[in-house]
């Protein structure tokens, strides 16, 4: 994994009603097929904290299970 980890230190959890800092952000379409209600629908990247990073990783199951044929 390549994430720019820097860049998301500042941001906050994108999600609706959490205070959480961001620990990762994804492309709105990977986030978009999971049912996180986010605070704003109008973003290109979203910004997860763990905790949601974790509900998310939960609900994209497939993508990860696709993933792994990379690994
Ligand atoms: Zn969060």
């Amino acid at each position: 994994m390549s994430l720019a980890k820097h860049n998301v230190a500042a941001a906050k959890c994108d999600v609706a009603g959490c205070e959480n800092d961001a620990e990762r952000s994804f492309n709105i379409k990977q986030v978009a097929k999971c049912n996180l209600k986010l605070k704003s629908n109008d973003l290109r990247n979203v910004h997860l904290c763990k905790e949601h990073y974790k509900e998310f990783k939960k609900q994209t199951k497939t993508d990860r299970e696709l993933g792994a044929i990379y690994d």
